[in-house]
């Protein structure tokens, strides 16, 4: 499959609007981002709702494409998707972070748990499970270190294929979260199932918590009772309110993530805030 993206370049035809052309450009230089150096890794801490300490960080991909600039992920990850250029950019991540959290562990950081994001896409390479473990064994990272963060719609392709290989993952040691929880249609049946430690509360609903109607309160609290009576952790994320982070800690919510504490952050400033320790 990864073979899939590669021959496979587009050909630009009059008739094109600027928004394919701008996605056929994309698609090309995607392709070459790698090997000229234009991602970087940025962390967003989490804080613990009771202690206040940062206990894990998601690491989030930024393009620097050298005419347009930054590039949002949620503009060029779908078109990695797409052309199956992700295996090879997801490898590049998991690559880059464990190379990071390495050097963490030998300089005796305040270490934290790493969240990575993973496309179904690259979740469902018959080569997944053995490439995190030769990336793991090659660099020494300790696998209670890097967690795993998969959409509902990951896990809905082929259900053998997914439960098998959440356990491997379990067995390794590996953290794994459902990320943009209750977006999705996971049945609860389903969802009770799967060796998973902990739901992602979607922003979506964090950011409605103080809506008039209480829709979004009611998805958020549900969720959070869902996540206790499995035994699973919860996190919410893009909280950006104290009264949203109040409401959360009030219901019983485990971590949260947003611009309320901090952006993603490069990974310099990112290694400051571990050396001064859980600030
Ligand atoms: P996501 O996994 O749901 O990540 C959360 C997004 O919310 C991030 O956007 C983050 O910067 C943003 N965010 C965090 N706190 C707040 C807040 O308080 N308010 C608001 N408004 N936003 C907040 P970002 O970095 O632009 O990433 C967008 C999406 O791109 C991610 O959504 C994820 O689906 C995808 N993505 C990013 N990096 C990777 C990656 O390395 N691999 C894969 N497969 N997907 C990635
Ligand atoms: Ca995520
Ligand atoms: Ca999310
Ligand atoms: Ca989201």
């Amino acid at each position: 499959a990864k073979e899939q993206g590669k021959n496979k370049y587009q050909v630009f035809h009059t008739g094109m609007n600027m928004q394919s052309y701008r996605s056929f450009i994309m698609q090309n230089d995607l392709r070459k981002a790698i090997e000229r150096n234009e991602f970087e890794l940025v962390y967003q801490p989490r804080v613990n709702v009771v202690t206040g300490k940062v206990e894990s960080a998601e690491v989030l991909l930024r393009w620097h494409h050298p005419s347009w600039g930054s590039v949002s992920p949620n503009e060029f990850i779908p078109i990695a998707e797409q052309t199956g250029l992700i295996v090879k950019i997801g490898d590049w991540v998991l690559r880059t972070v464990c190379q990071q959290v390495k050097r963490w562990q030998e300089n005796d950081y305040n270490l934290v748990r790493i969240a990575i994001n993973f496309s179904a896409r690259q979740f469902m390479q018959k080569d997944f499970l053995s490439n995190i473990e030769r990336i793991l064994e090659e660099t020494g990272v300790a696998a209670h270190l890097l967690e795993i963060e998969l959409t509902e719609s990951a896990l809905l392709e082929n259900e053998d294929f997914v439960i098998n290989a959440l356990h491997r993952l379990r067995e390794i040691g590996i953290m794994i979260s459902i990320d943009d929880f209750g977006t999705g249609y996971s049945s609860l049946q389903y969802l009770s199932r799967l060796p998973i430690n902990i739901l992602k509360i979607d922003r979506s609903f964090v950011q409605g918590i103080m809506d008039k109607s209480s829709e979004n309160r009611s998805i958020t609290t549900a969720v959070i009772s869902l996540a206790k009576s499995l035994r699973l952790s919860v996190i919410a994320e893009g909280v950006e309110t104290k009264q949203q982070l109040e409401f959360l800690g009030l219901h019983g919510c485990d971590e949260v993530q947003g611009y309320l504490f901090c952006k993603p952050v490069p990974q310099q400033r990112f290694e400051e805030m571990m050396l001064q320790g859980n600030g």
